[in-house]
């Protein structure tokens, strides 16, 4: 059946736990806005000329969810998307039968066979990985990663190059480099990266090539070949270092207020007894912490980086930005909640962990972290919905 259906916030609520579990949302709450996610594919697709966008979806499309994120991007019209892992590319098969699904972390003997039965391509990046598909995928396409400066994944420009002169064992359909620095603009290296890939491109003939993640988007088209590779931005992640985001917020996190207690100055809060009241104060705990991802490096205080990143992270309620109070736990965060007015608050309430109001780069910060680490790392407890985005059923 091609019946489209819009999908309204509990019509595709989702989480790990127990079925009967998702009336009870004690816990924190995710929401993933489709509409803002095709919204931000389709902006990188355009900035993304003369070449196409793609899409990053690894790590279960940054903690968004592969089986959601798939459809969404390609009813907007991707076709390509990128995972890490073949387990992953699995997942994005199921969501998009047609789509092409190329796998970055190479290619071991044992794994071969299921990129085969599956339509998966990989992406190869040493005379290794290159004989194992030439035993297994015979003529069937993969990618040629080289390295241009990252030292991580790839065959050198040399070897790329003497790679290309051979009579090839493999069938190569797009060749893939990654930047280093592409988030530091100032930074030459990206500049260097991309004049060894056109020496390596040229040597290629006319296969399709790709060089730019989220940030390299941002550095001008003689970045963008045939695909481009945004992951981070997507998602409403801060591509380049410090400069905000200019693409819409798709995901909101939000934690339950279990308890409002008052306090008085002077006393002690949480583990450590690390904060010392320095008035009476309104403390908001609530019902997530460490183990669904909030880190505990957020803390307000009581931990090492607190020397060096003065402030902790902060959660907004009711028109206001609440600091984290004290440490981060495993199950429960507090928030100094003193200037919200008393009856503008109470027990059951979210506050936003991060959002529209919360940048998401700036709790990463205050945790002394990246956008990147706190979205992949949102814990499974966490119930989430869906809202925006039309699928195909
Ligand atoms: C993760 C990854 C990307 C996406 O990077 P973003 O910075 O999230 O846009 C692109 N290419 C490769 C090879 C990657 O590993």
């Amino acid at each position: 059946m091609n019946a489209k259906s819009r999908l309204t916030p509990t019509s595709l609520e989702q989480s790990v736990l127990p079925t009967g579990a998702d009336r009870l949302l004690a816990g924190g709450r995710l929401t993933i806005d489709l509409d803002a996610l095709a919204d931000n594919w389709r902006s990188l697709d355009a900035r993304s000329r003369p070449g196409r966008a793609a899409a990053v979806v690894k790590a279960d499309a940054y903690g968004c969810g592969i089986a959601q994120v798939v459809p969404a991007l390609t009813a907007a019209g991707c076709d390509s998307f990128f995972v890490a892992l073949p387990e992953e590319g699995l997942r994005v098969r199921h969501a998009a039968p047609r789509a092409r699904v190329f796998v970055l972390n190479g290619l071991f003997d044992d794994a071969a066979p299921a990129f085969t039965d599956a339509d998966l391509i990989p992406v190869l990046g040493s005379d290794h990985e290159i004989a194992i598909w030439a035993k297994h995928g015979r003529r069937k396409p993969c990618a040629i990663h080289v390295d241009t400066g990252m030292n991580r994944l790839g065959l050198s420009p040399g070897e790329a190059i003497a790679f290309a002169g051979s009579a090839k064992s493999v069938r190569p359909v797009l060749l893939m480099s990654h930047l280093a620095c592409a988030d530091t603009p100032s930074s030459d290296k990206s500049r260097q990266q991309l004049e060894s890939f056109q020496k390596v491109r040229a040597a290629f003939g006319d296969i399709e090539s790709s060089l730019a993640n989220s940030a390299g988007i941002f550095l001008g088209s003689d970045y963008a070949f045939d695909l481009t590779r945004p992951g981070i931005a997507l998602y409403g992640g801060e591509a380049v270092d410090g400069t905000g985001s200019p693409m819409k917020q798709v995901v909101t996190a939000e934690t339950r207020i279990v308890q409002i207690r008052h306090a008085a100055k002077g006393e002690t809060a949480g583990y450590g007894a690390t904060t010392t009241l320095a008035r009476d104060t309104r403390i908001a705990v609530c019902s997530t912490g460490y183990a669904d991802g909030y880190p505990r490096a957020a803390s307000g205080s009581g931990i090492p980086l607190r020397s060096t990143i003065a402030e902790g992270a902060h959660g907004f309620i009711a028109g206001q930005r609440v600091p984290v109070l004290g440490r981060v736990t495993m199950d429960l965060t507090s928030f100094d909640v003193t200037d919200v007015p008393e009856d503008a608050i109470g027990i059951g309430d979210h506050i936003e962990l991060f959002g529209a109001n919360i940048a998401l780069d700036d709790v990463a910060r205050a945790a002394g972290t990246i956008g990147y680490e706190l979205l992949t790392g949102l814990g499974l407890r966490y119930h989430r919905r869906y809202i925006g985005g039309e699928l195909v059923f």
